[in-house]
């Protein structure tokens, strides 16, 4: 089985609930299996820095959905959970971003891997780092190498 380490924020309403509630939503999939979960952090906006604090966390899953489709999943997720898409880097009620996907590379319009600003986010790397070590290096190395 692959691993893939996903990213979960939230700034409006009960932050914290919901990212449990999009948890336990990808625990209930039946080809998804959480095998690490690290620490719920607050952190500061990102990007777009005038509004409330995110709350934080990463979590490894072990899955045979091929990453494209897991993207698809993700967002069905945002979608159940009553996420609508505003301006880029907004408030939202739960992100759910692929941080990596094994130690696959991917470019395309829908689905960059490892994520294009994971390593430039402290809070997404130190969360990784938490749960895998080799892939936080992974990915604050690849991103060197431009
Ligand atoms: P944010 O960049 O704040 O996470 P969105 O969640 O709205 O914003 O995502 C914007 C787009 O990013 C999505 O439509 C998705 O196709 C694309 N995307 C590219 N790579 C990834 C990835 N690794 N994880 C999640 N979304 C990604
Ligand atoms: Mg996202």
């Amino acid at each position: 089985m692959a691993k893939a380490w996903l990213a979960l924020g939230a700034n409006m309403g009960d932050a914290k609930a919901q990212i449990e509630s999009a948890i336990s939503h990808i625990a209930q999939h039946a080809d998804i299996e959480i095998t690490k979960q690290s620490k719920m952090i607050i952190s500061k906006a990102w990007g777009k820095t005038d509004q409330s604090d995110f709350h934080n966390i990463v979590i490894e899953i072990a899955t045979d959905i091929e990453p494209k489709k897991l993207l698809k999943i993700c967002q069905e997720i945002e979608n159940k959970l009553g996420r609508i898409r505003g301006e880029k880097w907004g408030p939202r009620i739960i992100d759910i971003d692929i941080i990596a996907y094994d130690r696959f590379e991917i470019a395309s319009k829908f689905l960059t891997l490892p994520h294009p600003y994971a390593h430039e986010r402290d809070f997404v790397i130190d969360l990784l780092r938490e749960i895998s070590p080799l892939t936080a290096e992974w990915i604050v190395e690849l991103a060197g190498k431009d």
